[in-house]
């Protein structure tokens, strides 16, 4: 019986060769960067195989990030994509690449692209309603803003840090509305928030708007992202001026990037809206649905607590691109935006604890005691899949990340 090859997936892998999501890595013996394409439970060395293979994208791929290939642009992602693929699915190519496989167990991750700009956005409906009823109980849940423009604040791209990372207890004031004075100390109230990042390969020229219809053209893929935010210190800072310090300690990402390609088969129109929205934002007449069914789950020390659905996002991916360069702000390779907490109109489809717990009010109940917000070694991960071809499945790359004490 010939030797199983790491190429024959098994059929259901949510990480087979309709996947292939990109990142970077090095090993133990060698501490190089590289770029890696994931393939079921394997890390293809891609640019090893490339020059192997004697590959026109050797160049491209034999980097220590994935900065260069997403400058390239939308063509040379679609070759690109295009040859990674025939790599895995050719017996023909199989000498060639096979001993470029490494076993996941064997590599350490690392922040797959260099981070430009930052930037959150808020676009759950149900999110933002219940965030709303608890912040501001005696006002309207929505802000009069809400339906007309995704809303979003610049966060700090210096602390995006890559799935793994530990996550240290940020300190800062804090003052709930019956205390007297300002108190200053660690964070009673941590919290995630389970979201979508957007990685932009292709920049765009200052003062000239992205339109809707460009967004493929700009926009390389998407991950999972943890908004890590303080609770107590964002409800005590965030007036006027919104998130600062509760939010920029840290923001960690999946170490794989999924291409947008990949992701054809799960594309949905997002909820029908209310009133026809500005000509810039308007996507009723689009061809292609703006949202992704992507269906995540959120999980506290193993234990699954809740799962959102990305389907019921209000704003889409495109919509929020196109507002954050309507006044002419222009797109660097690596910009980052998130696309705000994933929340469902469940209860169990809540993407972070302050909407879980009711801010504390109703526990959830763990294997290992209840919790209301996150304590020192709870690590938080965060999964997702998609319909892929052919009823297939496509797999996110985890995100995951461990509490530990204040410094
Ligand atoms: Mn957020």
């Amino acid at each position: 019986m010939p030797q199983q090859s790491p190429l024959d997936v098994p059929e259901g892998d949510p990480f087979g060769p309709h996947n292939l999501p990109y990142g970077v890595f090095s090993t133990a013996g060698e501490s190089r960067r590289r770029i890696g394409v994931r393939i079921g439970g394997h890390v293809l060395d891609a640019g090893a195989a490339a020059a192997a293979l004697g590959s026109p994208y050797a160049g491209l791929l034999g980097q220590p990030s994935l900065n260069p290939l997403l400058a390239a642009g939308r063509t040379a992602w679609r070759d690109v994509r295009r040859a990674l693929t025939a790599w895995v699915t050719d017996p023909g190519h199989r000498p060639a690449v096979e001993p470029h496989l490494l076993s996941l167990d064997a590599v350490e991750l690392h922040l797959p692209y260099e981070v430009a700009d930052y930037v959150d956005f808020y676009a759950s409906e149900h999110h933002a309603t219940n965030v709303g009823k608890i912040f501001r109980p005696d006002g309207d849940a929505l802000t009069p803003n809400w339906k007309h423009l995704p809303i979003g604040y610049h966060g700090r791209s210096g602390t995006i840090v890559v799935s793994g990372t530990d996550v240290v207890r940020p300190s800062g004031q804090r003052k709930a509305p019956s205390d007297p004075a300002p108190v200053f100390g660690p964070s009673v109230k941590l919290d995630i928030e389970a979201e979508v990042g957007f990685v932009v390969g292709a920049p765009s020229e200052l003062g000239r708007p992205v339109a809707l219809g460009e967004f493929e053209d700009h926009v390389f893929g998407l991950f999972l992202l943890n908004d890590w935010s303080a609770r107590d210190v964002q409800a005590w800072e965030y007036v006027p001026l919104g998130p600062f310090l509760g939010k920029s300690f840290a923001t960690s990402v999946s170490a794989w990037v999924t291409p947008l390609e990949a992701l054809d088969a799960a594309r949905v129109a997002p909820p029908a809206r209310d009133f026809p929205l500005l000509p810039y934002l308007d996507d009723a007449g689009s061809d292609r649905p703006g949202g992704f069914d992507l269906h995540l789950t959120v999980s506290i020390n193993g234990q699954e607590v809740s799962r959102p659905p990305f389907a019921s996002m209000y704003w889409t991916a495109a919509q929020q691109l196109a507002h954050m360069t309507v006044n002419g702000a222009s797109l660097r390779t690596g910009d980052v935006y998130g696309s705000g907490t994933v929340s469902g109109p469940d209860v169990d489809q809540r993407g972070s604890l302050l909407e879980l717990t009711w801010n504390g009010r109703d526990a959830i109940e763990l294997a290992d005691g209840k919790r209301t917000f996150l304590e020192d070694g709870d690590t938080v991960t965060l999964t997702a899949w998609a319909p892929g071809p052919d009823g297939t499945r496509v797999g996110l790359g985890e995100v995951t990340g461990r509490i530990t004490a204040s410094r």
